[in-house]
């Protein structure tokens, strides 16, 4: 059984991600997308609104389990019982950053190896900087997040989030 970690910061979850989630979970047997908490960054959506959003646009995959992690990414892979690490690639900006995690990664894990999916031409500009920066502005944004996910970034932005 191969099952996948597909990490990142999802902050929050765009239309290139799903994308990702979605051609992942058609490749393996498993996939744990992990949420990474990380102090360093000021995310717009805490950890558990993030978990919540995924949770919610991936909930008709049924090979698909969302989770939180902090620390290393390998410790989290080897806690899940995963062999493989999912990233997506867009631009060659990607690339040097993106080899150097999974080579070292290797190293410290040399059972674990990191697979690489192209991003789909559609969402090849698409980040959630990206978008967090069109809907601070007032911006249509439905063209690159799940409805679900629009109106949570609306209700953040003008201040009438329940949470
Ligand atoms: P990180 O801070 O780990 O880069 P992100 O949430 O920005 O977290 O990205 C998580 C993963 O998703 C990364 O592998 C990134 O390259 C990939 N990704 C982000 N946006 C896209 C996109 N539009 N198309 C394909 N992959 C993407």
């Amino acid at each position: 059984m191969t099952v996948a970690v597909y990490p990142g910061s999802f902050d929050p979850v765009t239309l290139g991600h799903f994308d990702i989630i979605e051609r992942s979970s058609a490749i393996m047997d498993k996939v744990i997308v992990a949420v990474l908490n990380n102090n360093s960054k000021t995310p717009l959506f805490s950890v558990e609104e993030r978990v919540k959003m995924l949770v919610d646009v991936t909930r008709h995959f049924p090979n698909v389990e969302v989770r939180s992690f902090g620390g290393l990414l390998v410790d989290f892979v080897q806690e899940c019982h995963a062999g493989v690490i999912v990233r997506g690639l867009r631009a060659v900006t990607d690339f040097e950053y993106e080899l150097q995690m999974a080579q070292t990664n290797h190293v410290i894990a040399p059972e674990v190896d990191t697979v690489f999916l192209t991003t789909n031409l559609k969402y090849s500009y698409l980040s959630s900087s990206i978008v967090k920066e069109i809907a601070m502005y007032g911006g249509d944004i439905s063209a690159f997040v799940h409805p679900l996910v629009a109106e949570r970034i609306r209700a953040k932005l003008t201040g009438t989030d329940p949470q």
